[in-house]
């Protein structure tokens, strides 16, 4: 039976969840949206990943709903929501409209929020949400073109997307522990707070702030909150003791590392690659000029076993120069649909290992190769497990990495660790 149910707003977001939750050896499912059917071969840990952080507010809360109810009948009675640690939402949600929604659903009174990913630099102080040593609202987040991030203060970016009261647990109570964390709970809950936003600095103030949410049904933040609770469920005796991940054998056959992102860590790993690998770079302005066939014949020239790279990943300039004249969806469309077509391509031809970068990326990716379930392997780097499934008949390997994770040499760590 499974014992959490977990509910992601995005893709990548889902992979760092059930890779941090797999760290336990305890078994974990992915899937890919909400599942039509009813559930089947279910782990302790399913996790639901949704596309939902920046749509419409009716669309998410109706989204976050169906997968509720899908993970309910799996037999969970304990559930997670979970955003990005820099909790990336807009005035009016979704992270806030969701949670209360779900909240709805399971007849909770109070839930928690903590964003914090301490091992990830992210931390939360009296309310603040710090990336490394800077405010959220001054590190790169207050430039994110879709859900700028202008304000570090959980509480005042909260309480516009919620109907009730928002409070605060902070670190000086956190640091007195369970006991005192509950009662703090208990306090706000007397005074009407259903919403409690809770200061966590280190991977301590997590294991006791789980500690003490571990009887609620509904918790809420980053994935790093979670990461303590099957060892919690263990010894509660409602997770069985012994590992029950599976142990997966990678599948042989060629690799190729496909990259979207053009974040500054994915920069700096496209390069540290191209030194040791095969590169093929994909040109929006070629890609609406020519089409995929040169990149198709590049890599059908290759042999399988080959490492190579195709990556569309580009410096700020050009991507500015491509996105000028193409506008910035059709440019980041031509490059999703040409790596989405390379990847059926180089799996039709014999890989079976695919290293993917990007969340907007391994949404496209993940869709053509036409994967709904992913069983959760060994982590590479924090957050980025490698993930196993199958694609039109045949095992595959797959890892999905979100733009700023890892660090310089991911790409070849990732292969290495299946050869
Ligand atoms: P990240 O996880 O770093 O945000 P995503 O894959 O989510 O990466 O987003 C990157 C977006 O940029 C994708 O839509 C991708 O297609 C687009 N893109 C990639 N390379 C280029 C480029 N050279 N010019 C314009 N857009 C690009």
């Amino acid at each position: 039976m499974t014992v959490l149910g977990c509910i992601a707003d995005d893709f990548t977001g889902a992979t760092d969840l059930a890779g941090l939750l797999a760290r336990s050896g305890a078994s974990v499912n992915l899937r890919i949206g909400t599942p039509d059917g009813p559930p089947a071969e279910t782990a302790d840990f399913e996790v639901i990943a949704l596309k939902c952080r920046t749509e419409p507010v009716a669309e998410a809360v109706a989204e976050t709903k169906a997968a509720l109810a899908w993970l309910k009948r799996t037999g969970a009675e304990r559930f997670f929501w979970k955003y990005c640690s820099t909790f990336d939402s807009t005035a009016q949600g979704n992270i806030g409209p969701v949670a209360e929604a779900l909240m709805a659903e399971l007849g909770a009174a109070q839930t928690i929020y903590c964003p914090a990913f301490p091992e990830n630099g992210r931390s939360i102080f009296m309310g603040n949400l710090f990336v490394g040593e800077q405010p959220l609202s001054e590190s790169s987040m207050k430039d994110h073109p879709l859900t700028p991030m202008r304000d570090s203060n959980l509480m005042r970016l909260l309480t516009p997307q919620v109907t009730r009261p928002v409070g605060l647990a902070n670190r000086l109570v956190v640091d007195r522990g369970v006991e005192a964390l509950q009662t703090r709970f208990a306090d706000l809950h007397k005074d009407g707070v259903a919403h409690v936003i809770v200061d966590a600095v280190s991977d301590g103030d997590l294991t006791t702030i789980a500690r003490a949410c571990a009887d609620m049904n509904l918790m809420t933040g980053g994935s790093a909150v979670a990461m303590p609770l099957p060892a919690i469920y263990r010894e509660r005796g409602v997770l069985g003791a012994g590992a029950s991940g599976t142990q997966h054998a990678a599948p042989e056959g060629g690799a190729l590392v496909l990259s979207g992102s053009c974040s500054a860590m994915t920069r700096a790993q496209v390069a540290a690659y191209l030194e040791q690998a095969d590169g093929y770079r994909l040109d929006p302005l070629e890609l609406a000029e020519d089409g995929v066939d040169a990149a198709r014949n590049w890599l059908l020239s290759k042999p399988a076993a080959a490492p190579k790279i195709i990556y569309a990943t580009a410096d700020p300039k050009s991507v500015g120069a491509a996105q000028n004249t193409l506008g910035v969806a059709r440019a980041g469309k031509l490059v999703e649909d040409a790596l989405a077509d390379l990847a059926q391509l180089a799996r039709d031809n014999g890989t079976r290992r695919f290293v993917v970068a990007g969340g907007e990326t391994s949404g496209a990716v993940t869709k053509a190769l036409n994967v709904d379930k992913l069983s959760i392997g060994r982590e590479i780097a924090p957050g980025v497990p490698w993930t196993y499934t199958r694609s039109n008949g045949h095992a595959i390997a797959l890892t999905l990495k979100s733009g700023n994770f890892g660090s310089e040499n991911f790409f070849a760590d990732a292969l290495d660790m299946l050869s």
